[in-house]
């Protein structure tokens, strides 16, 4: 499907002309150079690092610039949102028109879908994954119609752990009217490829990936959307000017000189995720551990309810997804420090002497 990605817009957000700085608009500015008595900030400088006493124009634009060389893509193919959450809200507000438009999601899967889309007055309509966690292309069929902006794919997802498979989404690419979502928070823990190198290949294609899973950095709230550049375009129309902060900004461009560090401590993690899941079934009160692509794993176990309230009475919190729909007597485990992962066993173990 050839779908027209002008079409899809809301007309108020293509008609709106953004909020734009004199530094916007005067591109060539070097900021050691100039003088710059245009945004009414403390040129002394302030109390900590003068850095910080200017917007952050300039570094968004370096980190743009970084992000973009390390995926291969483009500045303009590059969205940066406080968290990824940022982006699916910016997504919604730029395509759903409230009360009109509906948008797409696989449940079980990440939470954040549906609540922005109601904030936003989108209906959200449910293809709901086979009871085995696979992908239902005639689902996603049978909800779809000329009103249907963005389908919502989440891979590997979450709770799940599991990835959809390639012939699924490409299928999804090439036949869904609208954008196609493909949320890869959990991508770098994944033996699947990404989605990033078919962005020019599908103009409808979106890809989410964060620094707030395997970059261990949920804490300076960094998200990214990698898109047509038309797609990002609207997106950096509506976003704040300076959604993106300096300290964040600072820690990311640190953090992207230490790729190996990142990528060792991903392998660790996958390590412990195999060795947890060994042990857990081998446990009887675990009747099945999903596979998982992610740095969590999705148990189904005897009494979903009274094993979360004994594990958080030992002071082990972890997620309980029992009202998710096909996870009756689930729970969600984040893979933690190997110290942590034993601790929960010791704990699991107990459980099962003492019921
Ligand atoms: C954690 C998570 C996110 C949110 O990421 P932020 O960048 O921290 O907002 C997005 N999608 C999924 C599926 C997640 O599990």
């Amino acid at each position: 499907m050839n779908v027209s990605l002008e079409s899809l817009v809301r007309t108020n957000i293509l008609q709106l002309s953004p909020y734009s700085s004199a530094r916007d608009e005067s591109p060539d500015w070097m900021p050691e150079q100039r003088v710059m008595l245009d945004a009414n900030e403390n040129n002394l400088g302030g109390p900590l690092d003068p850095v910080l006493a200017r917007y952050p124009g300039n570094l968004r634009n370096q980190l743009t610039a970084q992000v973009a060389q390390w995926k291969g893509l483009e500045t303009s193919q590059v969205f940066l949102g406080n968290g990824s959450d940022e982006a699916i809200d910016l997504l919604l507000r730029a395509f759903a028109e409230p009360g009109r438009d509906n948008v797409i999601q696989m449940p079980p899967t990440y939470g954040m879908y549906a609540v922005q889309a109601k904030i936003q007055g989108a209906e959200v309509r449910n293809a709901p994954l086979n009871p085995d966690f696979r992908p239902n292309p005639k689902a996603v069929a049978a909800v779809t119609d000329q009103h249907s902006k963005i389908l919502f794919l989440c891979s590997p997802n979450n709770p799940t752990g599991a990835s959809l498979p390639e012939s699924f989404i490409t299928e999804i690419l090439e036949t869904f009217p609208g954008l196609v979502v493909v949320d890869e928070a959990y991508q770098d823990f994944s033996k699947e490829k990404s989605w990033l190198s078919r962005i020019p290949a599908y103009p409808n294609l979106v890809v989410l990936q964060t620094f707030s899973k395997a970059w261990g950095l949920a804490g300076i709230r960094l998200g990214m959307a990698f898109a047509h550049p038309f797609v990002v375009r609207q997106l950096n129309n509506i976003r704040y000017p300076y959604n993106i902060n300096s300290l964040t900004i600072q820690h990311a461009l640190s953090a992207l000189k230490q790729k190996e560090e990142v990528a060792q401590q991903v392998a660790q993690i996958r390590e412990e995720r195999e060795k947890l899941a060994e042990a857990l079934k081998t446990l009887p009160t675990v009747l099945e551990v999903y596979p998982s692509d992610a740095n969590f794993l999705l148990i189904r176990v005897k009494d979903a309810d009274s094993l979360y309230r004994q594990l958080a009475l030992q002071g082990i919190l972890v997620r309980n997804r029992h009202k998710e729909l096909h996870c009756s007597q689930c729970l969600r485990i984040t893979i933690g420090k190997p110290s942590e992962n034993q601790q929960l066993l010791a704990a699991l173990h107990q459980f099962d002497i003492h019921s």
